[in-house]
């Protein structure tokens, strides 16, 4: 493909048109203009096409071909086009990659356009701005993912007080109108961001260099569309909402600060844009007060692999592994729970009432999902149709889902009384309160055919039977196609030719065909008076005559008539739908909370899972508790997991420790064991039932944890900055009501520096931070702390060893663990057997020096700093192994320092033994400078 040298399309856009410029150049550069950030899909008969710079970029990104049209002030016109019955296809893939296109219609019959003279233009206009944020067709979304828009607004350098940075957050799904503003510090807005894992964000262009906004870009993937600052106002905020809820007053909805308004306004008339102007429609907003939610923190959302697993897909996160819902709805509501778990225990209680309820009644639970189990997407198909962009598709799935989810209550209640959450989602479905939404349901599903079209336009989408102004139009076409019929047969006896046909397109109407030989005869009298010519094609030819043209006419009417008559119908039917919209969308709501309840409880009995016990207290007890992730993968390989306890108390009154230190060979589950414990928060306070045999939970406000390690070389930080950063931030913000685990935290440093982290880190989460915390590591020196802290404890994960080979327990056991066992994980892993031998010989001989559990004195750290070629080349059975010495310190002087580092009154026996076998060892070493004298 050849690029053509063209016209930068921003250029031009920026110039509008000139004189001189054909009409229909005129049409698509002053369209352009007013959308210069998209791509504009230009309407042209069957296809949308592109032009310029917009043709060049579309035709990459989508690989097709790249023409030329005509020129346009002396250079060729850069040309590509998509067909339009495959334009959604193409118009996901360019969403998909990031771009925007603004979707530009005919807007009238190209004949109404040749009325005005054979020059005219046909009249166009953008009736869309298509964007990642603002989707609603079903083959452009994920069913079962929420898409959300985001638009952020911080105080501006004028209005900015003394204290924290506050941002404001306005958030919708416009694909089912839900709509949540709040405002947050800076420093938890990305743990907000990512809560709504958003598709788009909108910030002012001011803001676009803050860190933050940069942050919440890049961990989120969304894409950034900034928007000049005098589009948003708190004044315009406050007008857009109130069109947009359709309401003169926002007092019932709450009270909003200028920030959130100005946000609202942002978002609003982005969406006002998109919609080219259209009706913006959004469920009144959910204002979040600090307090409400559980906050996730950004390392721990990504490192317990709560919506997305290791590959960045739902495969191998908790969300995948607790979803058993049935409908899209549900899957949104279950999963926006899990994303911001919530601190509100009645909330909590209430959704675990409901689950508990459907536990106790197995039939019924069985029977209320086979009803769900029927009911379509009524929250995108009633935004499509209110937003007029549904058909007739979705005016049916609204119609059977509205059935499905009045069956599905009946079937819950058959049991007894509902729970109060599903009792009140209930209400929805009462035919009482609402009996207008009944009757037009019952009445939508008995005008449409079992199958209609997804587009009203295509028509033949009412049933036989129910409308007689569009019976009358049908029986003259029934009428009429007999007709012709019998005119074919009527003219094939008449002029003898068997061969003749009558046939329809959309060009010609009706018509006669007949083959070249057959014809000849037609073109010359007494044929030729009555048979028109009308075209030759190279194998037939076609003809008409005066009572065809009239049948003609009289079936175009009545088809045009009865499609008119559909339309109406259409219109009558989805302005009845908009006017009971707010019904309609409880009942959607009411089928995504009985879907959650349902679905968790068959998740809560195919796995076993127990209801927890939640309390203010600040408590975290498990007895059995299983990892819902890595059981699910283990039973796929017919393996069990070994459920453990896990007792944590922050209090400092009880017998329970508020920080446990893990330690255990590699392999042996220490990270398994401190996700499982902060999942099992999680899913508590989601309100589900938790993979234990008993919890009990005091509420946790904060989730942290620090786990796995990552560069994150796309901003300038290392593997061990991020884990400082990370570590840094939870030091920070923990509070007592936190809940954090960290797993090796200074491993990715020099052995003493991580050592003397981690030392430090778990005495500030002891004494500072004071929260309940697990902190997993292979320094054995920190199992010391324990002794020395007063709410700390040591708990290890067990190993043992069977004729040489090395057997997991996963059995998490109270004490220090006793020895690490990597060498032998690293024989397990494949490493050739030279260097398992040689790592083996090197162990013993530290072993035998500093005993079996503590670390190497200075002198002995051969291990971390590269070993000389001749040593490197020895292996078993050779000379005896020599530590070189690393410090360059004086014996005297390592031993007086080794000796001052000493506090004999914190020792254990144990401990004072292996400092004096150190001390000895710094004494022996050799001073570097003998070495190589
Ligand atoms: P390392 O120190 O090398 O990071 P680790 O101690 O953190 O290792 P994990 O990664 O938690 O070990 O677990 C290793 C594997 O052991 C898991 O992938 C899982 O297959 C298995 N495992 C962990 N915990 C259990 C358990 N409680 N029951 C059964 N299998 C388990």
């Amino acid at each position: 493909m050849s690029r053509t040298n063209a016209l930068p399309t921003e250029a031009l856009a920026a110039n509008g048109p000139e004189a001189g410029d054909t009409p229909l150049m005129t049409q698509f550069l002053t369209l352009k203009a007013a959308h210069p950030d998209a791509l504009l899909f230009f309407r042209m008969g069957d296809f949308y096409e592109l032009f310029f710079e917009d043709a060049e970029r579309a035709a990459a990104a989508l690989d097709i071909v790249l023409t030329k049209r005509g020129q346009h002030r002396g250079q060729d016109i850069p040309m590509c086009g998509v067909p339009i019955h495959a334009a959604n296809a193409y118009l996901a893939r360019l969403i998909r990659r990031g771009f925007r296109v603004a979707v530009c219609e005919q807007l009238e019959d190209p004949a109404e356009a040749r009325k005005r003279g054979s020059k005219a233009v046909v009249a166009r206009g953008v009736v869309r701005v298509v964007t990642s944020g603002t989707l609603t067709e079903d083959s452009l979304l994920e069913a079962r993912t929420a898409n959300f828009l985001l638009a952020l607004i911080w105080l501006g350098k004028a209005e900015k007080a003394a204290g924290p940075q506050i941002v404001a957050l306005a958030a919708a799904d416009v694909s089912t109108g839900s709509f949540h503003l709040m405002q947050v510090q800076e420093d938890l807005l990305l743990a907000e961001v990512m809560a709504y894992a958003p598709r788009e964000i909108l910030a002012f262009e001011r803001d676009l260099n803050r860190e933050s906004l940069k942050a919440a870009i890049e961990t989120t993937g969304a894409v950034l569309s900034p928007r000049p600052s005098i589009r948003a106002n708190p004044a315009q905020g406050e007008a857009l909402m109130k069109a947009a809820l359709n309401t003169n007053t926002l007092e019932p909805f709450g009270t909003f600060s200028t920030l959130e308004l100005t946000a609202s306004a942002l978002l609003l008339d982005y969406l006002s844009v998109a919609h080219a102007g259209g009706p913006v429609q959004l469920s009144a907003p959910r204002r979040s007060e600090p307090g409400q939610y559980m906050v996730i923190d950004p390392a721990a959302r990504i490192g317990l692999e709560l919506d997305r697993g290791s590959r960045g897909t739902r495969e191998g996160s908790l969300l995948e592994a607790v979803d058993r819902t049935l409908t899209s709805p549900g899957a949104r509501l279950l999963a926006l729970s899990l994303a911001r778990p919530s601190r509100l225990q009645d909330e909590i209680e209430a959704r675990l009432d409901a689950i508990a309820f459907l536990l106790d009644a197995p039939s019924q639970l069985k029977a209320t999902r086979e009803a769900l189990k029927s009911c379509p997407d009524i929250e995108r198909a009633l935004m499509r149709l209110r937003l007029n962009r549904g058909g007739p598709r979705d005016l049916l799935a609204l119609a059977n889902g509205l059935k499905a989810a009045r069956l599905a209550f009946e079937r819950a209640a058959e049991t007894g009384t509902l729970p109060e959450r599903l009792a009140e989602a209930a209400r929805a479905v009462d035919l009482e309160a609402c009996p207008a939404l009944w009757q037009l349901a019952a009445h939508i599903a008995v005008l449409l055919v079992s199958e209609p079209p997804a587009n009203a336009r295509d028509g033949n989408f009412i049933a036989p039977g129910q409308d007689p102004e569009l019976e009358a139009q049908r029986s003259l076409m029934t009428g009429g196609r007999q007709h012709i019929a019998a005119l074919q047969a009527d003219y094939a006896s008449q002029t003898n030719t068997p061969s003749l046909k009558i046939r329809h397109n959309a060009v010609l109407g009706y018509f006669i065909e007949l083959g070249p030989k057959a014809a000849e005869p037609f073109f010359s009298p007494p044929l030729s008076t009555q048979f028109r010519h009308r075209q030759t094609m190279s194998n037939a030819v076609r003809f008409t005559t005066d009572a065809l043209a009239e049948l003609d006419s009289k079936l175009s009417r009545a088809d045009d008539a009865a499609l008119a008559r559909e339309l109406e119908l259409f219109e009558a039917m989805r302005a009845a739908v908009e006017a009971e919209a707010a019904a309609c969308l409880m009942v959607a709501q009411a089928v995504g909370v009985l879907d959650v309840a349902c679905g968790s409880a068959v998740w809560a009995q195919e796995t076993g899972a127990c209801r927890p016990v939640i309390d203010n207290s600040l408590h975290l007890q498990a007895e059995a508790a299983r990892h819902p992730v890595v059981e699910a993968a283990l039973k796929r390989q017919n393996k069990g997991f070994t459920a453990n306890d896990c007792l944590l108390d922050a209090s400092g009154h009880g017998t329970h420790p508020r920080l446990l230190v893990v330690t255990g060979p590699n392999m042996a589950g220490k990270s398994t064991y401190l996700r499982q414990v902060a999942l099992l928060a999680i899913l508590a306070q989601a309100g589900l039932f938790v993979p234990a045999r008993s919890l009990r939970l005091g509420l946790v406000d904060r989730v942290f944890a620090r786990i796995g390690a990552a560069d994150d070389l796309a901003r300038g930080r290392s593997t061990f900055m991020v884990e400082m950063v990370e570590t840094a931030t939870i030091l920070r913000q923990a509070t007592p009501a936190s809940l954090v685990i960290l797993d090796e935290v200074g491993r990715g440093t020099a052995t003493f520096d991580g050592l003397a982290i981690a030392w430090a880190v778990v005495e500030h989460l002891h004494n500072e931070s004071r929260c309940r915390a697990l902190f997993a590591t292979h320094y054995h020196e920190l199992t010391g702390l324990a002794d020395q802290l007063a709410f700390a404890a040591n708990a290890n994960l067990a190993a043992k060893e069977w004729k040489d080979e090395l057997i997991f327990l996963h059995d998490v056991r109270a004490g220090p663990a006793d020895r690490s066992y990597g060498v032998q994980v690293a024989r397990m892993a494949g490493a050739p057997a030279s260097v398992v031998r040689r790592a083996r010989n090197v162990l013993t001989r530290l072993e035998a020096q500093n005993g079996p559990t503590s670390r190497p004195s200075l002198t002995d750290l051969p291990l971390f700093s590269a070993l000389t070629d001749a040593e490197a080349d020895l292996t078993e059975g050779q000379a005896p192994l020599e530590m070189p010495v690393s410090s360059t310190a004086s014996q005297a002087d390592a031993v007086l320092e080794a000796l001052g580092a000493i506090d004999p009154d914190s020792l254990t026996p144990r401990d004072a033994l292996a400092a004096l076998y150190a001390l000895k060892s710094v004494a022996q070493a050799k001073d570097p400078s003998e070495q190589h004298s």
